[in-house]
């Protein structure tokens, strides 16, 4: 009697107040239901994980995973596939150890990362006495010879207080991004960070680095795991403390890749609706919640519209995103295209927050079309998706936002992704196939209402 109730009450809510058809409902069942039983994103995954693995941008994984695309792509219906030529920056990492030393004790190892793009020291010894400092505004206080010539070492760690992690991501991403350039200004050897994650483990976590334009020493950065970091800084009290890292990772130019397109030509008009993800990944685990999620998940939606012939009024079209990572240059090209040839798009969602229970999604759009996109929560209810407030979307489709198109990102459940984000522990076997698949129908359920409406 209860279960029913809570089962029946939104579709009722839904239907009254907000005056969407009890066919509507109806369609969402038959979205969720096709891909709850018949979906092939879980499978799809395991494919792109298990027998390609991670893909870096500018890797010959990468291109072996566009090739992928295109057949599944094809495998799900589209009318259309093709490869959108982008370039892209070539990051190898190489051979990389870090060592430390208290002044009367062994060298010990400690597990580390390269942060991406980062210069290393190829291949050479770089040995230093750490300083640690907790923050940007203690690393400010300190005189530039206490800084020169030494291993800046950053413990800032997520605010555990955040109930989104996206937020303490958020918070805590300035040090991955820019330690590098501000003790490279001040005379540092390397940048030594504690890695991006809400975890307490031992994982370090890569991710982007950036230098600034104007940086004439571009050290090299790497990020060592939370538990690693915490034990650096009590050490650090008390002993003075050597670091030895060597590095061979570095910038090798460009390169021609792509991005890969699939699409089901529409209807009414050729105006586009667009699904994506990014196909490339961190060149560590095997970029399963990140975000091989998001790409099975967006050709999933393909292949339910085609597979119960929903005959959608607007073309719609997945994206399977290049150079996400290190570059955002699948995204940037995109959007030079579009508007290069004036095509319409009247709607963008992106999954790139893993492959967990949805929740809700960010939305960036007028005041108007945010309104109407949150009046259709009570259908999104008995799917779990409740969290229509957030204002956000995926850095691929970021770049569209200037041309007016409105925007969206599927928000999951953010607890577990920044734990195994741009690490070893990003594979395929911490992926729930409900789970993933219910993301799918809600991006499914969220375009269908928009191809109806807009
Ligand atoms: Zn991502």
């Amino acid at each position: 009697m209860k279960y029913s109730l809570i089962k029946i009450l939104p579709l009722f809510l839904g239907g009254i107040l907000f005056s969407q058809t009890p066919q509507d409902s109806i369609q969402f069942k038959h979205i969720a239901d096709e891909m709850l039983v018949n979906g092939t994103a879980y499978e799809g995954l395991r494919d792109l994980t298990q027998n390609i693995g991670h893909r870096l941008s500018g890797s010959e994984a990468y291109e072996k995973a566009t090739d992928w695309a295109v057949q599944k792509l094809k495998e799900a219906g589209a009318d259309k596939v093709w490869k959108e030529d982008v370039m892209v920056p070539v990051w190898v990492r190489g051979k990389e150890s870090l060592q430390i030393k208290a002044s009367d004790g062994e060298w010990k190892t400690l597990r580390m990362t390269s942060l991406g793009n980062s210069e290393g020291s190829n291949g050479k010894d770089v040995e230093a006495e750490i300083i640690f400092v907790k923050n940007k505004a203690d690393f400010d206080k300190l005189p530039d010879n206490a800084i020169k010539g030494k291993i800046v070492f950053f413990n800032y760690a997520f605010n555990q207080k955040f109930i989104s992690t996206g937020q303490a991501y958020g918070d805590a991403g300035i040090y991955r991004r820019s330690a590098a350039s501000w003790a490279g200004k001040r005379g540092a050897k390397a940048v030594i960070i504690r890695s991006l994650s809400s975890a307490l483990d031992d994982v370090p976590h890569t991710g982007m680095m950036t230098y600034d334009k104007d940086d004439t020493a571009r050290i090299p950065a790497v990020a060592i795991g939370p538990k690693s970091s915490d034990e650096l800084e009590k050490a650090l009290q008390t002993l003075k403390i050597t670091a030895k890292l060597n590095s061979n990772c570095g910038m090798k130019g460009e390169k021609l890749s792509h991005s890969v397109i699939g699409e089901i030509t529409g209807n009414k008009d050729q105006s586009v609706i667009v699904a994506g993800g990014h196909l490339d990944s961190w060149d560590v685990g095997e970029g399963a919640q990140d975000d091989g999620a998001g790409i099975v998940q967006s050709i999933e939606i393909l292949r339910t519209f085609k597979s119960l012939g929903l005959n959608n009024n607007h073309t719609l079209r997945v994206v399977c995103f290049a150079n996400e990572e290190n570059g955002v240059r699948g995204g940037r090209q995109y959007a030079k295209n579009v508007k290069e040839k004036n095509e319409k798009h009247i709607f963008a969602v992106e999954s790139d927050g893993g492959g967990f229970t949805p929740r809700g999604f960010g939305l960036v759009m007028t005041p108007d079309k945010r309104k109407q996109v949150q009046s259709w929560r009570a259908l999104f209810l008995p799917y779990g998706v409740h969290n229509f407030e957030y204002q956000y979307a995926g850095t691929d489709i970021e770049p569209l936002e200037v041309l007016g198109v409105p925007l969206a990102e599927l928000s999951p459940d953010s607890q577990r992704y920044f734990d195994i984000h741009h690490s070893e522990e990003d594979t395929f076997d911490k992926v729930n196939r409900r789970e993933l698949l219910l993301g799918a129908a809600v991006m499914g359920q969220l375009i269908y209402m928009v191809d109806k409406n807009w």
